[in-house]
């Protein structure tokens, strides 16, 4: 069997890739070896065990595909992730910010207890069980300002709730993360009018856009705005 050949990808600290230009993979180092998340394959090289990471399972890993400029990572950040679900791109930034920690906010049960069985191991990640409209209700459960806010939820006002959360819990110098999913906030309006919202939204609040990636190809109507607070 050929040996599949794993490097350092782009600027982004303890992401990989395999393969050339339309047929690049991407992988995270397991923290956790021998243990899948969801599935994934996993490759051994060496001393190291590499998660591949499915950019169309993965906003985060399509994301990074598309190379934004800024290098949003480093092993030791926290990062507040709204929507983990049961665990499918918090078990890749477990293994990115592998010295960090990751509160990891679901609304709902089903998806918490998953996430709960799936990550178990994981000791960066916290789960929290709450509605990410309210991020004050979950203060005790998280110690520190974070370096990072990563936003996946499916709700009619994504930018509202991730101005909510960075206002609350992110550092001045620390960077949002918005996937928008423009058929959650409304299914009959063009995409491109409610992005346009969505990013005035972020503005008015004190928010600037560094970068707005249209992450298409791998999640239908689907927009990823990075984002700084205003200082
Ligand atoms: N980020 C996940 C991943 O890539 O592995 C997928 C997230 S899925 C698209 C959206 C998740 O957001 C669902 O699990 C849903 O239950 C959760 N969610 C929706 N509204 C929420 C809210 N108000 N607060 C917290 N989680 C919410």
């Amino acid at each position: 069997m050929s040996k599949i050949d794993i490097k350092p990808y782009s600027i982004f600290t303890n992401v990989y890739y395999s393969g050339f230009q339309n047929n690049i993979k991407l992988y995270t180092k397991n923290i956790c070896k021998g243990i899948r998340v969801y599935g994934e394959n996993l490759i051994i090289d060496e001393n190291n065990e590499y998660r591949e990471w499915d950019p169309f399972r993965s906003k985060l890993a399509a994301l990074l595909l598309e190379k934004p400029k800024f290098n949003l990572f480093s092993i030791e950040k926290k990062c507040l992730y709204l929507g983990a679900s049961s665990g499918t791109t918090i078990s890749h930034l477990s293994d990115i910010l592998a010295e960090g920690i990751i509160y990891g906010v679901e609304i709902a049960e089903r998806s918490i207890r998953q996430l709960i069985q799936n990550t178990s191991e994981r000791g960066n990640i916290i789960p929290i069980l709450g509605d990410a409209n309210h991020p004050e209700n979950y203060a005790k459960s998280i110690f520190s300002e974070v370096d990072l806010v990563y936003q996946d939820v499916a709700q009619p006002n994504q930018a509202e709730i991730a101005v909510k959360n960075s206002d609350y819990y992110l550092k001045d110098n620390g960077y949002l993360i918005l996937a928008i999913k423009s058929q959650s906030i409304d299914s009959i309006q063009k995409s491109e009018k409610i992005y346009k919202e969505e990013k005035k939204t972020l503005e008015l609040s004190g928010y600037e856009i560094i970068e707005s990636i249209n992450i298409q190809k791998y999640a239908a109507n689907h927009l990823v705005l990075i984002a700084r607070k205003k200082l």
